[in-house]
Order: C-alpha cells, then sequence, then structure tokens
C-alpha cells in the first residue's frame, strides 16, 4: 500500500502504516476538538499538584525514564524504524541515544536552573532592596511535533517542559502518532500522572484545536507554512510560541580541508535519515581547487551506500515518509538538471524497493536560482557548487531565507570560528555536521524563517518557563523617597541626585551631592 494513503481523507481515523512496506502497523481514532479541550483541561487541573512537587521528585520520574528507555531500547528503536522508516543504527543513536543524554541534561541541571537567583541592584536609590528572579512553569505546554524526528523532537520539549514543573499535551504527527504514544508509555510507566503528559491523535485540526484550547505556551515543530499557520492562530490569543522551523544548511569546504573527511561529512549530513533532517546538509560550498576531487571522492562514496528497509543494521539509507515528499525531491531534481545541473548519482526513484525509495543524489555545478537552492528539499540530495573566496563562500551560505544551521570544513580552527561568526544561522559546526542536535547542553533553534526561540539546554529550559521579579523592601517602616509630596524643592534635590549618580565631572557630583542632601528628610510627604 503506498504510504500516501496513511490517512483517509476527511475521515477520522489515522493509519500508520511503515514508510519502507506500505504495512499497516495500527488504525487509530482522531481526537476531536472536545477531546483536545478535555484533555488540556485534566492537565490544567492536574498541572498545580506537580509544580509543588519537589524538582527532586520531578527528577526522579525523569531517571526512573531513563532508566526505562535504556533497559527497553530495542523495542523503541523498532518502532522508531517501523513508523518512521529510518535505519536501525539511527533510531538508535539519532534517537534513543540523543534522549537519554536529554535526560540527563535535565536531571543534572534542573536544580540550579530553577533555583532562585538573586538580581544586585547597581542603582544607589535602590539600594535598600533585595531582588531575586523565580522561573515558574507556565502551566500547560502544548508541543506539536513533526515525523521526522519522532521520538527525540516530542521526548526533548516533554522532558523539559515536565522537569520545570508543567504539564504537557502532545499532538504527534499524524505519520508516527504511535512513537508519541510511545514517548507516553514510558513517562506513565515511570510514575508520571496520566494528566500530565496526553497525547492527541490527529492530523492538523488537532493541532489547530490544541492552539485553541487553553494551553499556556506552544512548541511547534514543523515547516514554514504550517508554522506560519501556527503564528497566526496563536497571535489572535497573544499565545507565546516557540517554532522550530524548517532549513537549508549550507556545508563550506575551504581550501585547507582535508577531501576524504568533508566528503565523508558531506555524504552523512545530507544522507543520514533519507536526507530528512531539519540540520540536514541541503547545499555545499566547495573551494574551486578542490572541487572536481571532492565530488568524486562523494560520488564514489555514494556507491558504496546501502539503501533499504531500515530494519537491518547494514542499512545505510531507508525510505521517505510518504509519496509527497518523493514527488517534491525528483521535482527538485529534475529542476536543477534543466537549469543545467551534472547529475553525478542517483536522481531516480528506487522502485524495485518500494515506493517511497529515492536514490542519494550528488548534483554539480548547482546555482543559486534552482529551486534546490532556494527550497528546502528534505530528501537524499547533495547538491554541489564550487567558490574561489571565503567572502563569496560566506555571502553564499547567506543568501538563503532560512538560517537553521551550517558548517564549515578547514583545518584551521581560528579561521573557521571567524567564519562561524559572519553566517547567519543558530548554529555553525566546525568539521562535523547535524550532531550538535545530540549534545544536550547545545541550544537549538534558528533566525530568519527558521524560526523563533530555543529549545534543548538552558536556552530550551527557559522556554518553559516564566520569569517573576520579586523584590523585597529592606526597611518597611521608611517611606520612599520618590513617593507624593512633589514641590520645586523635591525637584532641585532630584535634579542634585542625578548629577550625583551621572554628571561629567567630579565638582558637578560634588555640587548634586549637596544638593541632593535633603531629600531623606522631606517633611511634606503625603
Ligand atoms: P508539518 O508542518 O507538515 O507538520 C508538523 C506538525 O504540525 C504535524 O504534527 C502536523 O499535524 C501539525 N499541523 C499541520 N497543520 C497544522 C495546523 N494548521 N495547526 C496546528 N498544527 C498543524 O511538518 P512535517 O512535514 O511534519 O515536518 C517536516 C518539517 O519540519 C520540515 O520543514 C523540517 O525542516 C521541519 N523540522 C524542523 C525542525 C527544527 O528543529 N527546526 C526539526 C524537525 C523538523
Amino acid at each position: 500500500m503506498p504510504t500516501e494513503t496513511k490517512i483517509a481523507a476527511g475521515s477520522s481515523t489515522i493509519v500508520s502504516a511503515n514508510p519502507a512496506t506500505g504495512e499497516v502497523l495500527a488504525a487509530l481514532a482522531c481526537a476531536s476538538p472536545s477531546d483536545v479541550q478535555d484533555a488540556v483541561l485534566r492537565a490544567k487541573q492536574a498541572q498545580p499538584g506537580w509544580e509543588a512537587t519537589p524538582v527532586s521528585q520531578r527528577i526522579a520520574v525523569l531517571r526512573r525514564f531513563q532508566w526505562l528507555l535504556s533497559e527497553q531500547r530495542d523495542r523503541v528503536a523498532d518502532l522508531i524504524c517501523r513508523e518512521a522508516g529510518k535505519p536501525a543504527v539511527e533510531a538508535l543513536t539519532t534517537e534513543v541515544l540523543v534522549i537519554l543524554d536529554a535526560t540527563e541534561f535535565c536531571i543534572r541541571n534542573a536544580h540550579d536552573f530553577l533555583r532562585e537567583e538573586p538580581l544586585p541592584h547597581g542603582n544607589l536609590a535602590m539600594k535598600t532592596k533585595r531582588g531575586k528572579l523565580l522561573r515558574e512553569p507556565f502551566g500547560v505546554i502544548g508541543i506539536i511535533s513533526p515525523w521526522n524526528y519522532p521520538f527525540s523532537i516530542a521526548a526533548t520539549e516533554t522532558l523539559g517542559a515536565l522537569v520545570t514543573g508543567n504539564a504537557v499535551v502532545l499532538k504527534p504527527s499524524e505519520f508516527t502518532p504511535l512513537i508519541g504514544l510511545e514517548l507516553q508509555r514510558l513517562l506513565l510507566a515511570a510514575g508520571l500522572n496520566p494528566n500530565l503528559m496526553q497525547v492527541i491523535v490527529g492530523e492538523g485540526p488537532a493541532g489547530a484545536a490544541l492552539i485553541d484550547a487553553p494551553i499556556d505556551k506552544l512548541i511547534f515543530t514543523g515547516s514554514v507554512a504550517t508554522g506560519k499557520r501556527v503564528a497566526e492562530a496563536a497571535a489572535r490569543k497573544l499565545l507565546p510560541v516557540v517554532l522550530e522551523l524548517g532549513g537549508k544548511d549550507p556545508m563550506i569546504v575551504l581550501d585547507d580541508a582535508d577531501v576524504e573527511i568533508a566528503s565523508s561529512g558531506a555524504l552523512w549530513g545530507a544522507f543520514m535519515n533519507a536526507g530528512q533532517t531539519c540540520l540536514s546538509v541541503e547545499r555545499c560550498y566547495v573551494h574551486r581547487s578542490l572541487y572536481e576531487k571532492f565530488l568524486e571522492a562523494c560520488s564514489n562514496k555514494i556507491a558504496r551506500l546501502r539503501v533499504g528497509n531500515g530494519i537491518g543494521s547494514e542499512v545505510e539509507v531507508g525510505p521517505l515518509i510518504h509519496d509527497r515528499q518523493v514527488r517534491t525531491v525528483d521535482e527538485h531534481v529534475r529542476d536543477a538538471v534543466l537549469h543545467g545541473a551534472r547529475l553525478l548519482q542517483g536522481g531516480k526513484r528506487l522502485t524495485e524497493l518500494g515506493s517511497n525509495f529515492y536514490a542519494p543524489t550528488l548534483l554539480a555545478d548547482v546555482t543559486p536560482d534552482m529551486r534546490i537552492i532556494q527550497e528546502e528539499t528534505f530528501g537524499p540530495v547533495l547538491p554541489v557548487a564550487p567558490f574561489d573566496t571565503d567572502e563569496e563562500a560566506i555571502q553564499l551560505a547567506n543568501d538563503s531565507d532560512f538560517g537553521l544551521a551550517a558548517s564549515v570544513w578547514t583545518s584551521n580552527r581560528r579561521r573557521g570560528e571567524a567564519m562561524a561568526k559572519q553566517i547567519k544561522a543558530g548554529t555553525v559546526m566546525i568539521n562535523d555536521v547535524i550532531s550538535c542536535f545530540g549534545i544536550g547542553e547545545a541550544p537549538h533553534g534558528g533566525v530568519k524563517l527558521s524560526g523563533i526561540g530555543r529549545t534543548h539546554g538552558k536556552m530550551g529550559l527557559a522556554e518553559m518557563v516564566q520569569v517573576k521579579y520579586v523584590d523585597t523592601d529592606l526597611l518597611p517602616g521608611m517611606p520612599k523617597v520618590w513617593w507624593f509630596g512633589y514641590g520645586e524643592k523635591f525637584r532641585q534635590q532630584m535634579n542634585g541626585f542625578i548629577d550625583l549618580l551621572f554628571a561629567r565631572s567630579w565638582g558637578q557630583k560634588l555640587k548634586g551631592a549637596l544638593r541632593s542632601a535633603g531629600l531623606l528628610r522631606r517633611s511634606n510627604r503625603i
């Protein structure tokens, strides 16, 4: 069965199927708007108790979740393989391992992150006060997630929300609902109250219903087109949102790079998860002195890639998620070839493997006007173009509406880091790609059309809390200088005080001090 028919149009049932084989895994009822509303109300009721639960007990739930995930990793990875089609090794490394590490990050950092933070005052007039910052949960966090990292994206966001005291209502992609439910199963098995982590099964309308429901914040990951619709709906109710959207990540190979290493990196960056990674290498710019050598190395290595059903440990490139995705990839490749790109590998469907397979494709001499350079392709294609100077490489890298991540390949660390500063992106990696997503501490998110806000790391935790400032006056019996009882004398005294603090010369400061001397003894206060 072609997986395009995974979802019966207009029906209230979702059919989950294996994109490699078409095997039907489950048929699930879609949540109605009132189901979504009820779920959010249950979460709202349960959340205050969870917020009041000591952080150490919340961490204990995460620790048990981590143990269960580690012990049941084969079961989880197998489901990811079957429902998302990714190779077994990637299900283990880019999904399970990433989440074991992200859980560890939350466990190790939640106490410090949530600790009250003293806020010293610089203003002399405010020295009798003590300020502190509190980080409090929003309440109910809605999470809408995509199919390409169906476990790791939903789990990172869910764990961050939970450890900071929020309840979660998750709407996983309609293509990977079983993996969303698996995440829920593990958390409940770890002892979490079921109302604190609920899963809404459904397509776009279920996501829209979640935005309409009384959630307190939304973390959305998906395409730019849906992200814009989500942002509009959220703006109507001033709902705070994080938007993790698409990318068109450039890879820059400088003239001092190691071609062997850079070509292997380019392959992994472009074809990992069949190119369906927001951080995929979607454009590759290579210094002209290395260009042909680099293309030859890539071409030879692509010929050795094993494409097939991800279930086998030997497979490196699996299927695409559905036929629509295959068609987009094919259209981009054809458009590039039509406009003069050289097709060095691939460029065709692999129908002998199944309807969703596309051959790892290498395109040379791509140009900025081609769709493959302007739009997110999200498939197994490595488009390459030459450049002559570092300035030209930066200009090419920045010539995009997207700004998720980028990579620079060089044997000179300083040169790479200097280039990183000039690239407009949320992340720049030197001599690697995508693996930043597996670093629990590293913030993830983009600039320009790639989104708003961050997930992962402390900045990801910061998106899950509202900062409250608490200020205590240490002299409660003393009326404040700035209260009512204004008049010319008070104005002069305040002018003197401003001079004392901010005048240019010491003489003016001294005069200011004398003029302001009577401030504390004002007699006409109200
Ligand atoms: P998508 O935008 O089609 O769907 C994402 C989610 O939004 C799904 O759960 C979907 O059901 C839901 N949705 C659809 N319409 C909605 C609506 N009107 N209101 C609320 N929710 C709605 O994206 P996709 O195809 O699932 O994922 C691929 C895209 O996600 C790519 O563009 C990729 O780059 C991006 N992505 C970004 C990141 C990141 O961290 N920046 C990570 C992974 C994927």
